[in-house]
Order: structure tokens, then sequence, then C-alpha cells
């Protein structure tokens, strides 16, 4: 395993069950400072519930989850804190609907940060420019598309100056013509070297973008490794099952 300093998530054996239902069954995973992880896998296999425990949605029924060093808090203001580092990205995109999408990407900094306002503001414009939304900063959400919603969320995210952004398949509530910009912007991000753990069931573009691309099924790692490795040479019956189905 990596050296700690270079390591921005861990998960060591983490489980987690529902009831008699085991979700999640001794998962262990690094994520490096500036690597790009993907997980993919059949529905139900645990990969939502996996990014709920990076960011203490979710507790683990055992094992650990460290960010940047620290293994995530049980006491609730802790926790929050700590979550601060972890820029959260759901398939939905769960903007406050009353607020503009300008004021969407500041509500963390003057909320959480207390940043003032003009820096904030400063700082939004910004963010909404690198995710080719600046001329919507004045809408609200009902007036974006779906993907102009998404990209607004990764503004979002991204305004807490996260170390690690956690994406949950962040393009399939999206119309097919739409998916494009929302993973172009995810591409620029993996180019200006932000560290990403993001399921996926866009197989080309996991094979694109991802540094590293993990395989999951029943709540296990089946297999991982290079995107040239796994996609072209998987060498687990259930991962050549899986890309064969998803071809
Ligand atoms: P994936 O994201 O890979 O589709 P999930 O992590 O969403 O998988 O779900 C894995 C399994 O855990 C599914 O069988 C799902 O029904 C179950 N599950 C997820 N969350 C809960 C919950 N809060 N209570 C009970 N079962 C759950
Ligand atoms: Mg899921």
């Amino acid at each position: 395993m990596p050296m700690d300093e270079s390591v921005v998530l861990r998960g060591r054996a983490v489980s987690k069950s529902f009831g008699q239902l085991v979700v999640l069954d001794g998962i262990d995973i690094a994520v490096e400072k500036g690597e790009v992880v993907a997980i993919i896998g059949p529905s139900g296999s645990g990969k939502s519930t996996l990014l709920r425990c990076f960011n203490g949605l979710e507790t683990p029924t055992s094992g650990t989850i460290e960010v940047a060093g620290q293994p995530l808090s049980r006491n609730r203001r802790e926790l929050a804190k700590q979550r601060e580092h972890l820029g959260m990205v759901f398939q939905r995109f769960h903007l406050f609907p009353h607020l503009t999408a300008l004021q969407n990407v500041m509500e963390g900094p003057l909320t959480v940060k207390k940043m003032d306002r003009r820096q904030a503001m400063d700082r939004a414009y910004m963010l909404l420019e690198k995710v080719g939304l600046r001329d919507k900063a004045n809408a609200y959400p009902s007036k974006l598309s779906g993907g102009q919603q998404q990209r607004v969320a990764i503004a979002r995210a991204l305004a807490m100056e996260p170390a690690v952004m956690l994406l949950d398949e962040p393009t399939s509530a999206l119309d097919p013509e739409l998916v494009g910009e929302v993973l172009q912007v995810i591409q620029g991000l993996a180019s200006e070297g932000m560290t990403m753990l993001l399921v996926t069931h866009e197989m080309a573009f996991a094979r694109h973008v991802a540094d590293r691309v993990i395989f999951m099924a029943d709540g296990k790692i089946v297999e991982e490794g290079p995107p040239e490795a796994l996609f072209d040479r998987p060498q687990s019956p259930r991962t050549q099952q899986f890309l064969q189905n998803v071809a």
C-alpha cells in the first residue's frame, strides 16, 4: 500500500450490512492524491453504499475509513468538518431550488466557511466559468437543463475546495444528449489533477479518464487495475461477464 501522506481516502476492510443483507464485504481501497479511480459494477453491488460510507452518510458495520489520514469521526461536529474535504456529486443534483446557480455555489463558502460575500461571489463566478455556465449565474435550477444543473452541482462541490471529489453516477439521470457536457467538465477536473473517486456506468469514459478502474460485485472488489488491463484483459470470469453484458 502507498505511503500514508499521499493517500487522500482510505478504506480498510470496510463492511456494511443492512440487517441480514451484506452490502459491503471487506473492501480495501486507497485513493492517492491526484488519482482518478473509477468504480464500475452491476446495480446493487454496493457502489453507492461505499461512497456513502466514505462521506459519512453511512457508518460501516466494521472496518475503518480515513480521510486525509484521519479516521472519520463519530462525533457529528468533527464529522461535518471532515466532510468539508469531500466534494459529493450525486446522480440527482439536489440544488437548492429557491437559489440561483450563483447563490447555490456561494452557499457553502458563505455559511460553512464564513467567507465574505464579495470573495464568495468572485469565486462562484470563477467556478461557474469553469463549468461553462457563467452566463447562467442568475438562473434558478428549474430553468436549467439536467446537464446544466449537474454542472452547477459540480461547481458547488468545488466551492468547498475539497481534497477529493466523490461522484456517484453523475450522468445516469441525464438525457443522452446532455451526458457529454458533464463528462467534459469531469475530464477537465481530472486533467487539472483533482483527486476523484467516480462511480460510473460510462465504460468508455472510465477507460479514458481513470488511472485505475475497480470492478465491484456482491459487495467485494473482484478486480482492479489500469483501464487497459481491466477492460482489454479482464482476469476474472465475473468481470468478463459484466463487460460483455454492458458492451
Ligand atoms: P449500487 O450503487 O452498486 O447499485 P447500492 O450501494 O445502492 O448498490 O445498494 C447495494 C445493496 O444495498 C442493494 O441491495 C440495496 O437495496 C441495499 N441497500 C442500500 N441502502 C440500503 C438501506 N439504507 N437499507 C437497506 N438496504 C439498502
Ligand atoms: Mg448506486
